[in-house]
């Protein structure tokens, strides 16, 4: 039926695409693509051709009224390059839009590399905070962690090789040594998990940045540690010493 389809698809490895991700994709009248290029490769996969259209956030303003009008009468699916759309992804304003016009909207929910990174790190998971992409300058880096500071929960954020030490030296400074991980190539051929301290994981990539994608997950602030009894018989000591 017409309307909007959000459409997850792999992080790597293809056969992570869904059965009804691919038969919705099979069936869509038309496919709004980041990258043709990418996407063509997943239909091909499936043996599936479909019109593409791109839509990726140079465009996005100018073809999201035709897109948004043509969910009247068409199934629409929406793909990114990888993983869940409107995830560090375009197509927020694009669901937006189409609810305002009251068009169906669905998902096909799959994979997530920011989820799956959460599953590897070894870390809580009962409360995470999801940074996407770090702010690139360095000014403004420092600013966004000081921000998210305070906040207890486990962070999970996306960064790329060449970035990933810097980062990781600027979340040892404003966070403290936290433990971490980094998740890399995650469902790929050399997905590797790497789990240390902030600081051993900075050392460890400055000098070899790393290939590949990349999700950093970051423990909450520890606990304050819990007032030894020795102390709390002084204090109380203290405190009937001084009754009148
Ligand atoms: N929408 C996607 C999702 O659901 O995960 C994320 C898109 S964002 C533009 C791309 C970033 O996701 C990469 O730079 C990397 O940080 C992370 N990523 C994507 N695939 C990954 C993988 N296989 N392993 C580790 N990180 C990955």
């Amino acid at each position: 039926s017409p309307g909007l389809y959000i459409v997850a698809t792999p992080i790597g490895n293809l056969s992570d695409l869904s059965p009804r991700a691919a038969a919705i994709l099979a069936r869509a009248d038309a496919i709004a693509v980041e990258d043709s290029r990418v996407t063509a490769r997943l239909l091909h996969h499936i043996g599936v051709k479909r019109p593409m259209l791109p839509y990726h956030d140079h465009n996005a303003d100018r073809v999201r009224p035709g897109l948004v009008a043509r969910m009247g009468s068409e199934a629409i699916a929406l793909v990114s390059d990888a993983g869940t759309p409107l995830v560090s992804d375009p197509g927020f304003k694009l669901v937006r839009d189409a609810r305002a016009a009251g068009h169906m909207v669905t998902t096909i929910p799959g994979p997530c590399a920011a989820i799956a990174a959460l599953t590897l790190a070894g870390l809580p998971t009962d409360r995470f905070f999801f940074l996407g992409f770090l702010p690139a300058k360095e000014k403004a880096r420092a600013d966004t962690i000081a921000e998210i500071a305070s906040v207890r929960a486990t962070l999970i954020l996306y960064e790329s090789g060449p970035r990933l030490a810097a980062t990781l030296s600027a979340l040892t400074a404003g966070l403290g040594d936290r433990d971490a991980a980094v998740a890399r190539e995650i469902s790929k051929t050399f997905e590797e998990t790497i789990t240390a301290p902030l600081s051993t994981l900075a050392a460890r990539y400055a000098d070899a940045p790393p290939k590949g994608e990349i999700v950093i997950v970051v423990a909450p602030p520890g606990e304050a540690p819990p007032p030894e009894a020795d102390a709390v018989d002084a204090a109380l000591r203290d405190a009937l010493a001084r009754l009148p």
